[in-house]
């Protein structure tokens, strides 16, 4: 059978096939000819900037050249902790060794979330505590703070383990850094005198500066992000900001680090041991190393605490509203520290 034009049908096929044919290998020849040097920082952009673990595994199967250029510790070392930021149920072998490998790549976000999940959660505290030192050094702010709670609390050793001092500097230096909560927890220490100098009106500053620290965060967000609503104590629900939420404001709370919402499920599912109990505080989920390592309320006793910046935020959040003293005395000193700093006063 011929077409109109005498050439048969055959022939024209073979004619499609062959082009079609042609433009695949150019498509091919196109990618392959880029050099592996560009290639690798496209995707070292593209895993800086991922927002869910399945981005970079998707570029992972795409081909065998994609699969060997992002396991490259020039893409590792760049990957952000939206990477790793694998859920507690779905922890395995996988998942440690891929953090393992970023790690060693140089990637601090890896080291810090690596070390929180072998100190807390594996209950390694030495290889734990390292992998987070590993991080500091690169001046990884979420892991400074992290090893000055360790600091305070003597975490992972006896009451006597405690050292104030080298809490109060690593806190110093994650605040210098830009870090709300240590200069929270900084400036209480120096309100109350604990591991350094008492000074009242430094502490005070510092407790300001961290507050417009945390609306000048807020404010930054996506337009669309906030929704700011006005919705007055004590009616006040779910996670939002705890510095607006001093004046009735709505706004929603920044998440959690990948690491401290990993400890919350992972705890949550697995009870950490009798008589241990967890950070009363929602966004931290950290667990005692040993029993009363936690500060309590001293209120009512309900609620623990592993750092001041803990309390002080879950207490502008949710526990002003529920706090009730045990008995009339405490009645007395609860409503007196209310008026005074907002902040109600822990067991040490
Ligand atoms: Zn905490
Ligand atoms: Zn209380």
């Amino acid at each position: 059978m011929k077409t109109r034009r005498g050439t048969s049908y055959h022939c024209v096929l073979e004619y499609q096939l062959r082009r079609t044919k042609k433009l695949k290998t150019l498509q091919y020849d196109l990618f392959d000819t880029l050099p592996d040097d560009l290639v690798l920082s496209i995707l070292a952009k593209l895993a800086s900037t991922a927002s869910c673990p399945a981005d970079l595994m998707s570029l992972l199967l795409t081909c065998k050249r994609l699969n060997g250029l992002c396991t490259n510790s020039v893409v590792l070392s760049k990957a952000s902790s939206n990477c790793f930021a694998v859920k507690a149920k779905n922890w395995s072998e996988s998942s440690h060794k891929f953090l393992k490998r970023c790690s060693d790549s140089g990637n601090a976000e890896a080291s810090y979330t690596l070390g929180m999940i072998r100190f807390y959660c594996l209950e390694n505290r030495g290889s734990g505590a390292s992998y987070m030192a590993k991080a500091a050094i690169r001046c990884h702010a979420q892991a400074l703070y992290s090893l000055a709670v360790i600091q305070f609390n003597g975490s992972g050793g006896v009451k006597n383990d405690k050292d104030l001092r080298a809490g109060v500097a690593l806190c110093a230096r994650a605040a210098f850094l830009g870090h709300i909560d240590a200069l929270r927890e900084l400036g209480h220490c120096l309100q109350d005198g604990y591991g350094v100098n008492k000074n009242i009106s430094e502490g005070r500053r510092m407790l300001i500066q961290a507050n417009a620290r945390e609306l000048a965060s807020i404010l930054s967000y996506d337009v669309k992000e906030r929704r700011v609503t006005w919705d007055p104590l004590p009616h006040l629900v779910g996670p939002v900001c705890p510095l607006l939420s001093d004046f009735g404001c709505n706004i929603p709370a920044q998440e959690p680090h990948p690491a401290n919402k990993f400890l919350s499920e992972w705890f949550k599912e697995r009870k950490p041991g009798p008589e241990i109990r967890l950070c009363s505080h929602d966004g931290c989920g950290r667990p005692e190393t040993r029993r009363h390592e936690f500060r309590r309320c001293s209120v009512c006793g309900d609620v623990n605490y592993c750092s001041r910046a803990c309390q002080a935020l879950d207490w502008k959040l949710r526990h002003k509203m529920v706090c009730r003293p045990a008995n009339l005395a405490g009645a007395v000193e609860f409503n007196m520290n209310v008026i005074e700093d907002g902040v109600m006063v822990v067991d040490s």
